[in-house]
């Protein structure tokens, strides 16, 4: 009897902040893709564009896909979330997905205490991947940052981020991991050598302080300079987006990636199998 090769079926996947700038952004690439499907898209109450497809929103076809606020009808229709909205939506996105069973992948940034707990509590149910930033470069950064902090020990550190004018939080997530990752390579907790920006007689710059510096104008996407300096060099490691797909295309195969896996909290380097 003949056999009939069915293809894969594609991961259903809900985009939550789908009409924000980097819900567009997966937006227009997971259409692109041949093993995704979205399925779902959610916005907030007060989103004058639900009701209408995402698709013409994104700038790409009409995909059939409408705009919606009720994200527990959305979640349930899919295998995966992908969350890029609001640190208090986010939380109670995490809690609705730990109810319904359904993966996630998060990249807002920004989240308090009591948010970034519900997310942990989240994660004892559901497999979460959630990172500061997806991109394949800047995960890469990560890794080098933590030997570069340790091989250059007494070397001062700083870092300056650059963002878009509308961007809320700062300093931006991607640049408080940086600094959390160099301070833990160094033996520091961060909160015991930050200095945010510098203002008046601070004094002389004590060796173990590091620096940290938001610029925020125009439309950057996002740029990112860690400085390792002392008496008579520097080394600069800097990266830059030039576009949100280098975010959008990691959360994607981040998706992917999770659905698989059992509860936990993920990083990207584990999405992307990087060893510090
Ligand atoms: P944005 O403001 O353009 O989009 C956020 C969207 O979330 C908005 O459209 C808003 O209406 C929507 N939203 C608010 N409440 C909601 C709710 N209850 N349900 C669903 N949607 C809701 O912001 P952005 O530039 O797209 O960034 C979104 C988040 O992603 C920010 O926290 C940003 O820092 C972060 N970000 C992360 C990465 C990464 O790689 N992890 C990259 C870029 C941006």
């Amino acid at each position: 009897m003949p056999t009939t090769n069915h293809p894969p079926a594609k991961l259903k996947i809900a985009i939550l902040g789908a009409a924000g700038r980097m819900g567009q952004a997966l937006i227009r690439c997971a259409s692109r893709s041949p093993n995704l499907h979205l399925t779902g898209a959610v916005e907030a109450e007060q989103c004058p564009l639900l009701g209408k497809d995402v698709g013409i929103i994104a700038g790409i076809a009409d995909i059939g896909v409408l705009l919606t606020a009720d994200s527990r009808k959305a979640f349930q229709k899919v295998d995966t979330l992908v969350d890029f909205s609001f640190p208090s939506a986010t939380a109670r996105h995490a809690m609705l997905a730990a109810e319904l069973k359904k993966p996630m992948v998060i990249g807002t940034t920004g989240l308090n205490g009591a948010e970034t707990e519900t997310i942990r509590k989240a994660a004892a149910h559901i497999p979460v991947v959630w990172a500061p930033n997806m991109s394949l470069g800047m995960n890469l950064l990560f890794a080098m940052v933590k030997k570069t902090a340790g091989a250059l020990g007494d070397y001062n550190i700083e870092i300056i981020e650059t963002h878009h004018r509308h961007k809320k939080d700062s300093p931006s997530g991607t640049a408080l991991r940086l600094a959390e990752t160099a301070a833990a390579a160094r033996g520091f907790k961060l909160d015991d050598v930050a200095a945010h920006g510098r203002q008046g007689l601070v004094g002389e710059r004590p060796a173990s302080q590091i620096g940290i510096h938001a610029v925020r104008a125009g439309d950057v996407v996002g740029d990112h300079t860690i400085l390792f300096a002392t008496e008579g060099e520097r080394l600069e490691l800097t990266h830059r987006a030039s576009s949100r797909d280098c975010f959008a295309m990691g959360a994607l195969r981040a998706a992917e990636w999770v659905t698989a896996r059992k509860p936990g909290l993920y990083s990207m380097l584990d999405v992307l199998d990087i060893k510090e």
